[in-house]
């Protein structure tokens, strides 16, 4: 059906009604094109170029890290804070640029800043930035948070690669198609992790949040990583799963 509205263009609801459409032959040639990419495993996202995130769509590509559900409890969290109006708000690893932007669009008052060290996924969040047009947020090309200009962040966001090397999973589904460097940093998958919990008091304010999502087995070992530096209130929250997926911590 999704591969049916891809090659039609039209909506599962104009499908539903038209249960007697005839294809034309080079409908019919795309919808045997799609049919033999998604039987080769490829995402359906990477397919239509596109997937819904918080409520909003983001063009994606086989550049960036499809958005996930987990991933809006990252944005949950940010806009239970009551931060200052306008306050300075940073997403290492932007990818499709789909926290930087929904923190955005969310909350217009906010000044946000997507990094990445991928220069094609930062060419999507540049589409995603025009097509929702946010031209206010900002983004830049670098590792971490070196790219950052200032150290007054009030909040920093990041949903970085924290995959083990060897899992299962990156052998399975989606994570086939995706970028490996969005997915794992290799060794136990908290490579990246460590290093945003250990350099990120320097970029915060005084107050201000670290917000990570992780796997489904690193909240413990993250929880820690946050205690053995300055920050505060430091807890984990579940995704719908029931599983603890976002770790964040203050800076006291
Ligand atoms: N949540 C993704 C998965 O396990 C991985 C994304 C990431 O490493 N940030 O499918």
């Amino acid at each position: 059906m999704a591969l049916a509205a891809l090659a039609l263009e039209r909506d599962r609801a104009w499908l539903f009604a038209h249960g007697d459409h005839r294809l034309n032959a080079a409908k019919r040639q795309r919808l045997d094109a799609l049919l033999q990419r998604r039987i080769n495993g490829e995402p359906v996202a990477y397919l239509a170029g596109r997937r819904e995130f918080f409520g909003r769509e983001f063009i994606v590509s086989p550049a960036v890290l499809i958005p996930r559900p987990e991933t809006e409890h990252l944005i949950e969290f940010a806009l239970t804070l009551d931060l200052p109006d306008d306050a300075r708000v940073a997403d290492i690893g932007t990818g499709s640029g789909c926290i930087a932007l929904t923190l955005a669009a969310e909350r217009p008052g906010w000044r946000c800043t997507g990094s990445d060290i991928s220069q094609k996924a930062l060419a999507i969040a540049a589409r995603n930035r025009q097509a929702l047009d946010l031209a206010r947020v900002e983004l830049l090309h670098g590792d971490g948070l070196q790219p950052l200009a200032s150290n007054d962040f009030d909040l920093i966001v990041s949903n970085p690669p924290y995959v083990a090397e060897g899992d299962p999973h990156l052998e399975r589904g989606d994570l086939v198609h995706e970028p490996t460097i969005a997915l794992t940093p290799g060794g136990d998958g908290l490579a990246v992790l460590r290093r945003l919990i250990t350099e990120a008091p320097a970029r915060l304010s005084p107050g201000g949040w670290l917000a990570l999502e992780h796997g489904h087995d690193q909240a413990a070992s993250v929880r820690h990583l946050f205690e053995c530096q300055a920050y505060a209130d430091v807890r984990s929250i579940c995704d719908l799963a029931g599983i603890e997926r976002i770790t964040v911590g203050r800076i006291a």
